[in-house]
């Protein structure tokens, strides 16, 4: 299986079939798991073997299924899957860290995750420093002897800054530090986070793995020992376990995640491309436009842009929220990475609990509205956007 390309291990790895030889693979929708005798009970309490379950909080036949597939994706030894990306980001957070040590974070995070690591992880003891994820001389000067790791999201939310994963590894490392990245916008079909450096890659499963906005579903990928000697304890004691219902979808979303991604990202580039230079849009950002601050890194490290843009309207939160209100497709929500397009108003929904300084620090001014790009027609939609800027 190692040596098969990543759309044939999209399909088929992790496959566990029953004495039935289903193809469609099955869901094992139950909390418990029946021992032949209490001596095998007895035997699998002391160890637990591969493909023996003893309880679902600790593992489950079709959540390992969907846990080998997107490691044998991510080219991870393992992975551990969770109920949605907030209980991944936090479990490979807390799993690792104890009082006293030092994390470095880019500043630009998605709201959940910089609440954990400005909010949660110090109340613990935990010593953040935050920096500018563009800015190498930052992280040079930030990472220390003690630093336990690094977090970082490879493109940022929503102003779609993106990091150079490979120098900031290399810095990490050579303080032996983990390098833990938040995936979700390079996605893993675009984005190759450990071939650049991460030690362990965290992923929102509900954005492109679902992919048509049904589950919420999270996951950590990284070597064994990580997976199940550190992440493993912390999850399943503190009960962050995906559903097997939610974990079969997500296999199922798999199955789809290259076509849907490189459809999807297609048509974000011609979109992006179409709106540059629009009397009613300031400024166009999208990884792959020749324009965007960091599009050598981004091409180097993502093999298509992914699919979100972000638009900054001419005007402020008036002149936005008018371009919103006209658009026909494009659907208004926070969400992203689904099969329809999805639209927000940063400022005032997904970013609306930071200051105005924290705002202006983060690019994230009043005309800017984050779009996520879904999976229908891209003149459709570039001709729903127009109509709409022309209500400006
Ligand atoms: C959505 C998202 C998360 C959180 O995922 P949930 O599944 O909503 O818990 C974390 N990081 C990023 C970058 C996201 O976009």
């Amino acid at each position: 299986m190692t040596d098969w390309s990543p759309r044939t291990k999209a399909v088929h790895a992790g496959v566990r079939r029953s004495q039935y030889g289903e193809v469609s693979e099955a869901i094992y929708l139950t909390q418990g798991f029946v021992y032949d005798t209490a001596e095998q009970a007895e035997a699998r309490f002391i160890e637990t073997g591969d493909d023996e379950y003893i309880y679902a909080r600790y593992g489950n036949p079709t959540v390992r299924m969907f846990e080998d597939r997107i490691a044998a994706l991510e080219g991870t030894e393992d992975a551990f899957a969770t109920a949605s990306g907030m209980a991944a980001v936090n479990g490979a957070l807390c799993s690792m860290l104890k009082a006293g040590d030092h994390v470095v974070s880019a500043r630009a995070l998605f709201g959940s995750c910089l609440y954990i690591l400005e909010d949660i992880l110090p109340r613990y003891g935990v010593d953040v420093t935050f920096v500018d994820g563009t800015d190498l001389d930052a992280w040079r000067d930030a990472v220390r002897d003690d630093t336990r790791a690094v977090f970082l999201e490879t493109v940022a939310n929503p102003t779609l800054e993106v990091i150079d994963l490979k120098a900031v590894a290399e810095i990490a490392h050579a303080k032996d530090a983990l390098v833990i990245v938040d995936n979700v916008f390079a996605t893993p079909v675009f984005g190759h986070a450990v071939r650049d450096g991460a030690d362990v890659v965290v992923y929102s499963a509900t954005k492109h793995i679902d992919g048509q906005g049904r589950c919420l579903g999270g996951v950590i990928c990284g070597t064994k020992d990580f997976i199940r000697k550190v992440a493993e304890p912390y999850l399943k004691h503190t009960g962050g376990a995906l559903s097997p219902f939610n974990a079969w979808v997500m296999l199922k979303g798999l199955e789809t995640v290259h076509l849907r991604c490189s459809a999807q990202a297609e048509t974000a580039l011609k979109i992006a491309t179409a709106l540059e230079g629009h009397n009613k849009v300031a400024k166009v950002a999208y990884p792959h436009l020749p324009s965007h601050p960091q599009f050598e890194t981004a091409k180097q490290q993502m093999d298509q842009g992914g699919t979100v843009i972000a638009l900054d309207i001419h005007g402020n939160k008036e002149e936005a929220f008018r371009f919103l209100n006209a658009l026909k497709i494009i659907t208004i929500s926070n969400n992203l990475g689904d099969s329809k397009s999805l639209i927000t108003h940063p400022t005032t929904t997904t970013h609306q609990r930071l200051t105005d300084e924290q705002r202006a620090s983060l690019g994230i001014s009043d005309g800017l509205v984050r779009m996520s790009v879904g999976l229908e027609d891209a003149d459709d939609l570039l001709a729903d956007i127009k109509a709409a800027l022309d209500m400006i």
